[in-house]
């Protein structure tokens, strides 16, 4: 019997625009059909931004609510996660769609640079982000992109602001954070293993490092994520023709690793998060 491996579809991000590939989705409508062709395709987790009209980000809670909706109506049992991400907004407007009450979202446990900017995550809105979590049980994506943040999260196990067993996302490949390198993710493994242990992790590189972690992460145990907001290329000069290509690579390359895509129902048992009524 071969191991569910979680396949995440980042569809949109707050990045790519559709002037670099016209197959990143922006309106809601465009989301929902790109989530749903990645759910066919084989991901059981939706990792969302939104943007709005001018296709700028956005923490438009109805924007984030109709996408939450089309995804539930049309995806039964997908996981959906939330962007918390800073890229052009407030601190305080970061949490504005956690009432809408996902099943997950993502939390940076640190600031870092990036290639052009600072990712600035307070350690008080570190604090205030996990605590409304908590208070909405929305399970968190901890997002270690630089290697203090998974010690950081530890410690809001510590102190009570994270649940055990969590799940975290080693996001590789960011010019001035974590170095896309294989021997890196065996170093954070096992230090994941040691600080938060039973906690489950995917692995995630932006550009063309993401098919490259895709294996990495297949091979050792670890959930994978793809998508166009990471990578909005196929292979070297040639575009991605939408989300659920991407997807269907690594749902292929699963059998590879002794491995199978998760189904909703299998992601949310290993993720222990409380199953839909349609999953
Ligand atoms: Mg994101």
């Amino acid at each position: 019997m071969s191991a569910p491996a979680i396949l995440t579809v980042a569809i949109t991000g707050s990045q790519p625009t559709k002037a670099q590939n016209p197959a990143v989705p922006i309106a809601p409508a465009e989301q929902i059909e790109s989530t749903h062709e990645a759910y066919e395709a084989g991901a059981s987790l939706a990792h969302i931004h939104v943007r709005d009209d001018e296709g700028h980000p956005s923490s438009d809670p109805s924007r984030f609510a109709a996408v939450q909706a089309g995804i539930a109506r049309h995806c039964p049992g997908m996981i959906v996660q939330f962007s918390t991400g800073g890229r052009g907004r407030l601190a305080r407007e970061r949490a504005s769609a956690l009432s809408l009450r996902p099943d997950m979202a993502s939390l940076a446990t640190g600031s870092v640079n990036f290639a052009n900017r600072i990712y600035e995550n307070a350690p008080q809105l570190v604090d205030e982000l996990a605590g409304t979590m908590l208070r909405l049980d929305v399970k968190p994506e901890v997002e270690i992109f630089d290697l203090a943040m998974l010690y950081n999260a530890r410690g809001l196990i510590d102190r009570g602001l994270l649940k055990a067993p969590a799940h975290v996302q080693f996001v590789m490949g960011i010019p001035n954070a974590l170095p896309a390198r294989e021997r890196v993710l065996d170093f954070l493994i096992e230090e994941l293993a040691d600080q938060m242990p039973g906690a489950t992790w995917t692995a995630a590189a932006i550009g063309r490092f993401q098919l490259e972690a895709n294996h990495w992460a297949l091979r050792r145990g670890g959930h994978a994520r793809t998508g166009l907001e990471d990578n909005i290329y196929y292979e070297k000069g040639r575009l991605a023709s939408s989300n659920a290509e991407l997807v269907r690579r690594v749902a292929d390359l699963c059998g590879r690793y002794d491995r199978h895509p998760a189904s909703p129902a299998e992601a949310r048992r290993l993720l222990g998060l409380t199953a839909t009524a349609t999953a």
